[in-house]
């Protein structure tokens, strides 16, 4: 029996990225059957700026999704249907692994750099709740709750435990932010204290940044808040070479939606430029997910290896290939990948 997946393309560089990641994950030889869903700018729009009933329903159904990204209009337009999807999906969690590829001339290619980023994906400044108080005076609420700050605690340090990883660091601003990032940080203390064979660190999002780029070696899974998630995601991404490569998954209870952590590249999209390694590597995700795991393998000992020859590698990361020729070039290398 194939396996259903809802595929949601999205826009601006999501329907080339998203392609290329179809023909990896079906090099393989795992059957899936795509349910595929638009959600694009012009569909949300379309549909009164929220996110059409039909995507919420496949990922429903499927329980499994691999999403391209959405464009989202800046200072107006709708909300965030990123935001919006994790939130009616329940997906609380975002799962972002970085890691060096194998012969990238990166500033930092003789540092061993290898950590996950877990971000809380429901609440803070991202649940939307903004107010104009009186003309030129705005407020944005940042929500943080014990419920999901534990639920997010309690998942990072299972996983760090399952995964046999040494070290969690909270990232925080609990100097400013006391009650709110105080309860993160209160919570992500209970939990730790359960887990006493992982060393758990703190520290203010401001000196984090500052130490990831000076020495990232030092990190092995890190805990934070929504928008600091985001924002040190983007970061963690351009120590190991770019946008292009760092793939993510958003985990719920019940369901999991599997994207790149870049957006829509308005820049380049329609070029046949972009990389879709980070959506590829999303896609080894989902197929651990499946529990795939001999094909989940064999997807990144593929990508690995096109990494590792370097000769069909995209304009991002210093190559000269397209989207098509570095697709071709992963599909080639897992026919041969054992
Ligand atoms: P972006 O991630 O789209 O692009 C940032 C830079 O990285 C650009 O120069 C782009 O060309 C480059 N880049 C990104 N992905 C690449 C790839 N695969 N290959 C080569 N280069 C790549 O960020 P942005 O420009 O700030 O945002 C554009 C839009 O994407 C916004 O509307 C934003 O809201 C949306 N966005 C969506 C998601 C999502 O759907 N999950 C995530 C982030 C941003």
């Amino acid at each position: 029996m194939p396996y259903t997946v809802s595929l949601i393309p999205g826009d601006g560089i999501g329907p080339e990225v998203a392609e290329a990641a179809v023909r990896a994950v079906e090099a393989t030889g795992v059957l899936i059957k795509w349910d595929r869903v638009e959600l694009t700018r012009k569909v949300i729009e379309a549909s009164g700026g929220e996110v059409p009933q039909s995507v919420i329903d496949s990922v429903a159904r499927t329980h499994v999704g691999l999403k391209g990204p959405v464009t989202t209009p800046v200072a107006g337009g709708f909300q965030s249907v990123n935001v919006t999807l994790r939130k009616r999906l329940d997906l609380f969690a975002n799962v972002r692994p970085v890691r060096m590829l194998p012969g990238l001339k990166t500033r930092y290619r003789d540092t061993h750099i290898d950590l996950i980023i877990f971000r809380e994906n429901t609440e803070d400044l991202y649940a939307g709740l903004e107010h104009e108080v009186v003309k030129d005076v705005v407020t944005s609420l940042k929500v943080i709750t014990r419920k999901a700050s534990e639920r997010i605690a309690r998942y990072t340090f299972a996983q760090a435990r399952l995964l046999g990883r040494k070290k969690v660091t909270a990232v925080h601003k609990a100097n400013i932010m006391k009650l709110s990032d105080g309860l993160f940080l209160r919570c992500a203390r209970e939990v730790a204290r359960e887990y006493p064979e992982l060393e758990y660190k703190e520290l203010i999002v401001d000196n984090a940044s500052m130490q990831l780029v000076l020495r990232p070696e030092q990190f092995d899974v890190l805990l934070m808040p929504n928008l600091y998630g985001d924002i040190i995601s983007d970061l963690a991404a351009g120590l190991v070479g770019g946008l292009g490569l760092v793939p993510g998954a958003n985990i719920g209870e019940e369901h999991a939606v599997f994207e790149a952590v870049h957006g829509s590249a308005p820049d380049i999209a329609g070029k046949g430029i972009a990389n879709p390694t980070a959506l590829m590597q999303s896609s080894v995700l989902m197929l651990e997910h499946l529990r795939e795991q001999d094909a989940a393998r064999r997807l990144q000992a593929a990508i690995e290896r096109t990494y590792a020859e370097g000769k069909h590698l995209t304009l991002d990361v210093g190559g000269a290939a397209s989207t098509e020729q570095f697709t071709d070039a992963v599909v080639g290398a897992v026919a041969v990948s054992h």
